[in-house]
């Protein structure tokens, strides 16, 4: 299969959009990425991203030519809207989404809009992320909805066609390590496992069978009990 435009993948380095990436590889023509840097408590996140880039050029031959530029974006001006924890006293609390109880809502409307932005510059028109009902579908800028809506405002908006694709909207954990096993076989799962990250807690110590992380927080439990059910189902 292969879709003759060229995509931005929203890539943090995480398991998530680690799939994505693949998948777009897989998909079109060309492919860059960008990352937020938006002040995330836990950098590891974004030294991530460089390893997994390496990793896909170095043992994926056919997406190494299709995987260009990496763009990352400072949007520490985030933090000048966000309710800072820094003068609330209300503690910092993890949401289910993996981002602090003093992020900005609607983060995700903002991340769509500075990467079509950049992707208008850079003649891509595909935009992927990794959003998901599944798991999040308290997040409304997660929702399939309102990243269609999204999709509409940003086309009519730069007059030329821009399209929002999510390939996790509505895979459950266990299926994403599935769409990642059909994209890049073992090797892939396990360039997963060894270099991308997800636990909120920044913790890179402990290695488990589905990757590295403190295997409490809920980010991490998400993952192992994906990772589990993946195998079960493969086992059966
Ligand atoms: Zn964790």
């Amino acid at each position: 299969m292969n879709d003759p435009r060229a995509a931005l993948v929203l890539f943090s380095g995480g398991q998530d959009s680690t799939a994505c990436l693949a998948w777009a590889l897989d998909r079109f023509a060309r492919v860059e990425t960008v990352g937020f840097d938006y002040g995330q408590r836990h950098r590891i996140e974004l030294d991530c991203r460089v390893a997994v880039c390496e990793q896909l050029r170095a043992g994926f031959p056919p997406w190494r030519d299709k995987l260009g530029d990496d763009h990352r974006l400072d949007l520490s001006l985030l933090g000048q809207i966000s309710d800072t924890a820094l003068t609330d006293a209300r503690a910092i609390e993890i949401g289910a989404s993996g981002l602090p109880n003093t992020f900005v809502p609607g983060r995700n409307l903002l991340f769509f809009t500075f990467a079509a932005a950049l992707a208008y510059r850079r003649g891509l028109s595909v935009l992927v992320g990794g959003m998901c009902e599944t798991d999040y579908s308290g997040y409304p800028d997660c929702r399939d909805n309102t990243l269609k809506a999204l999709q509409v405002a940003l086309s009519l908006g730069m007059a030329t066609p821009m399209t929002i694709e999510t390939p996790l909207m509505w895979l459950d954990k266990a299926q994403t390590w599935a769409l990642a096993e059909s994209l890049g076989g073992e090797a892939l799962t396990e360039l997963i496992i060894e270099h991308t990250h997800t636990c909120y807690l920044g913790e890179r110590s402990q290695r488990h069978a589905w990757g590295y992380g403190c295997g409490q927080c809920p980010a991490c439990e998400l993952r192992a009990r994906g990772y589990d059910a993946w195998r079960a189902n493969e086992a059966s």
